[in-house]
């Protein structure tokens, strides 16, 4: 078994996707923390000085396709965001957001919480 399969050993990998296959290695990737539910790379767009993606190794699409099962990691993700937005010294303020849907701006669909933060953020967001 190869390493990136081996990272991806309890979530199968949907072939098609972008971000599953940032997880599984196939596509490179500021990495920036992992563990055994979570991955988290630098947004290749970045909108703020930190602009992280924390995305579950399960494929789900987006909170509005996820079911009861997908609440702990959803929330998880959020502590993950948590934890580097310590790291990185960005706790007078900042903003992790999941978008849902087209108009939203979701692009991709496999769920990944957004961490903003380094700069003031305006409210409301555009
Ligand atoms: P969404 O618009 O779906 O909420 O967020 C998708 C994010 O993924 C965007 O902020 C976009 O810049 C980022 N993104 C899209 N493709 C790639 C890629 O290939 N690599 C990385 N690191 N980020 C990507
Ligand atoms: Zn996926």
């Amino acid at each position: 078994m190869s390493f990136a399969s081996a990272l991806c050993y309890h979530f199968p990998v949907m072939s098609d996707c972008l971000f599953c296959n940032i997880i599984a290695g196939k596509i490179p990737a500021k990495k920036v923390y992992e563990d055994d539910r979570t991955f988290v790379f630098e947004d290749i767009k970045p909108q703020a000085p930190t602009h992280v993606l924390i995305i579950p190794k399960k494929h789900i699409v987006d909170i509005k396709e996820a079911t009861e099962a997908d609440a702990e990691i959803m929330g998880y993700c959020q502590l993950v965001a948590a934890k580097i937005a310590k790291e990185r010294g960005i706790e007078r303020g900042y903003r992790t957001v999941y978008n849902v849907g087209p108009d939203s701006g979701q692009s991709v669909f496999h769920l990944h919480l957004h961490l903003l933060g380094g700069r003031k953020l305006s409210w409301p967001p555009g």
